[in-house]
């Protein structure tokens, strides 16, 4: 049987098909449904948040926070991130900064930002990598000095906290992602997360068109709405996400124990974070040895997956400046299988195969 990096969570299907019986009985399958009011309020609920505005997915959001933000001038960001932080600045026809990033955290370094900063930057986009977050403090430091905007790419941040509150409470605007992949999911879909309702309510317009109501128009706008039917999948995750969070946490202890003694480097997680187990990312001293351990992996049908890989500085069609730390990590992480239900024999297993891979 084949494992692979990720697995979606699939929720009792009872519990679906009676959200899916209530789309029948309303005929309402889109535009502000009940079941999309109802996922915003328990979300709003269970992360802690003022308020939120959900959307098609976790792309949207950085697009739409980018088009309100970042007036097509230069935005500094990592270039240690999934693809869609970077291009998502191009599509708004805005230039990316890179700004390499701290090898300790995986994200982007504070103490070297001042220095990317020139009178035509207007926004910082940072990803709070595998759900632990940037030098938060630092980057609004520096933000409100400079009076730009901070934007961050929280895609991983599903459940994290940072000093007693949501993650997604810091910055101008967070984005999250409810992939099939991610912590917590909808099919598809996302979020704009911020305190200033002003936004929230502006992008609210943005994915609706621009629709202020049937004939009255506020902007420009797109479409970003999340349908009902992808809303019900996220009511019927949600009750679960505590067991969800527990069972990777479980994970991740395990890994962590099986392969204490090898030469291999984990993840720090910075101190007031209370993390979301997302990801279990190790690096290996080279890249040849990665190599090896994913090919032995690969052999035994198991699907280890190079999160981060390439560094986003080094896309052809970017071709931003050298990022010698972010290019180096890139080219030794590896993220390994992690999701609910994951068998304990199954871990031991693959920290077996990189034990013996690793002789
Ligand atoms: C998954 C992800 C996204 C994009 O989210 P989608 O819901 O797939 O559009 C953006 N940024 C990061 C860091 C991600 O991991």
């Amino acid at each position: 049987m084949r494992i692979d990096v990720t697995k979606p969570y699939l929720p009792d299907s009872d519990a679906y098909k009676n959200y899916i019986n209530q789309i029948w009985e309303s005929g309402w399958l889109t535009n502000g449904g009940n079941l999309l009011q109802k996922l915003t309020t328990e979300l709003t609920t269970f992360l802690g948040v003022e308020d939120l505005v959900l959307m098609s997915n976790g792309t949207i959001p950085i697009q739409m926070a980018l088009f309100n933000l970042a007036n097509e001038g230069d935005v500094i960001t990592t270039p240690f991130s999934y693809v869609a932080t970077t291009s998502s600045i191009l599509w708004q026809s805005c230039k990316p900064v890179f700004v390499d990033i701290d090898p300790k955290y995986f994200t982007i370094d504070e103490l070297k930002i001042e220095d990317a900063i020139t009178p035509k930057t207007t926004a910082i986009l940072a990803t709070h990598v595998f759900g632990n977050p940037c030098n938060i403090e630092v980057l609004q430091e520096i933000a409100s000095r400079h009076n730009l905007s901070l934007i961050f790419d929280a895609a991983h941040c599903f459940g994290v906290n940072y000093r007693g509150q949501s993650i997604f409470n810091y910055g101008d605007v967070s984005t999250c992602s409810f992939h099939a992949t991610k912590v917590f999911h909808t099919v598809e879909g996302g979020a704009a997360i911020s305190t200033n309702t002003e936004l929230l309510q502006k992008i609210s317009y943005n994915i609706h068109f621009g629709h202020k109501g049937p004939y009255d128009f506020f902007g420009i706008g797109i479409n970003g709405k999340m349908s009902e039917l992808h809303a019900a999948m996220g009511l019927s995750v949600l009750p679960k996400m505590t067991a969800v969070i527990n069972d990777r946490q479980r994970i991740v202890e395990q890994y962590k124990t099986e392969l204490a003694e090898l030469p291999l480097g984990f993840i720090n997680i910075r101190q007031g974070t209370k993390w979301n187990f997302s990801y279990f990312p190790i690096t290996f001293e080279t890249e040849d040895r990665l190599t090896k351990t994913v090919s032995d992996l690969n052999e035994k049908y198991i699907f280890p997956r190079r999160y981060f890989y390439p560094s986003l500085n080094t896309i052809h069609y970017i071709n931003g400046d050298k990022m010698p730390i972010s290019e180096d990590i890139s080219s030794r992480v590896l993220c390994l299988p992690l999701f609910f239900g994951l068998d304990p024999d199954d871990i031991s297993r693959i920290c077996q195969i990189i034990k013996n891979s690793l002789k």
